[in-house]
């Protein structure tokens, strides 16, 4: 929390070099929260439990991040409207109860019609991501997109928390498939894991006359998972990051695994020629999917 008030200040007098300079604490504030929220805890012995934290508000402003890519999330859980030639596709669908505030409202506010949501890609099977699905699809006649294995695994699975309505089994897409809309088109990557048919889509955005891609991880913890599982985890994150060298924005559907939270106000505060603060470079990317991983691995027993 500190850090981030100290980022968010440092945005208000930026300079070219010091955005620049700014970008390692940010990566490493991004590597500290993916640890604590996805990687093993020390379990505190003999010491009073610490008092848990005042609950922050929830809402995020929704924002434009690339000139054809939105958010519209909260401090629990992200979406992402991918606009294109044709319509949208939205990229997760958040819990049923805030997809009509967060992800519908969000659209609204910032001028997209949530009419044009043509495609819903999700990327699993657990309530904080196609909990929005059903509303959608009933509503404005999007097509729902996810794996084979994750449609089977969203009705089996026990969800947890918020009970959300199930959207009807609708694009069933496999590994290397493309989902091609207007002028965009995003390659279906499944990431077996988090869950069994986890999807992890890359596509390009833009940023002015600048091309980038993003490598979206579809499912960040791994902390449920037996050892089979975590080791699944680990070589779809291996493979994940050697599968495009041009990926250089890593994203995802929790803004403590992407850093959503730092970085929105770097990119409010930025002005023209300076760098866009989610564009981290193909390294970065390797180094933060690597952050993920790494915590899967932690939960292996101790041979
Ligand atoms: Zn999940």
């Amino acid at each position: 929390m500190k850090l981030r008030i100290i980022l968010a200040a440092t945005a208000s007098l930026v300079t070219l070099p010091a955005l620049a300079a700014a970008a390692a604490p940010v990566n490493a504030a991004v590597h500290d929260s993916i640890r604590q929220a996805f990687c093993p805890q020390p379990k505190s012995e003999g010491t009073a439990p610490t008092p848990a934290p005042v609950a922050p508000p929830n809402a995020v402003e929704p924002a434009r991040v690339f000139d054809n890519l939105y958010f519209v999330g909260d401090r629990s859980t992200s979406a992402w409207a991918l606009t294109t030639s044709e319509g949208i596709i939205l990229i997760d669908a958040g819990f049923h109860h805030n997809v009509e505030g967060t992800i519908i409202g969000g659209m609204r506010k910032l001028g997209l019609k949530p009419e044009d949501v043509k495609y819903v890609i999700v990327s699993h099977g657990h309530n904080d991501h196609f909990g929005g699905a059903n509303l959608l699809q009933k509503t404005y006649k999007s097509r729902i997109v996810m794996s084979e294995a994750d449609w089977e695994h969203m009705v089996t699975w026990p969800q947890r928390g918020s009970p959300a309505p199930f959207p009807d089994r609708d694009v069933v897409v496999k590994d290397g498939d493309v989902i091609r809309l207007g002028d965009q088109s995003v390659r279906m990557v499944v990431t077996p894991g988090h869950t069994p048919g986890t999807l992890s889509p890359i596509f390009e955005v833009r940023d002015g006359s600048r091309r980038h891609f993003v490598g979206y991880w579809g499912g960040d913890g791994a902390g449920h998972l037996d050892p089979a599982g975590l080791r699944t985890y680990a070589a779809a994150v291996d493979r994940f990051i050697n599968l495009d060298p041009r990926v250089d924005v890593p994203l995802s559907n929790h803004v403590v695994a992407d850093g959503a939270l730092l970085k929105l106000p770097l990119l409010a505060a930025r002005k023209a020629g300076e760098p866009h603060p989610f564009v981290t470079g193909n390294a970065e990317f390797r180094a933060w999917a690597g952050v993920l991983k790494s915590c899967a691995e932690a939960f292996l027993p101790a041979k």
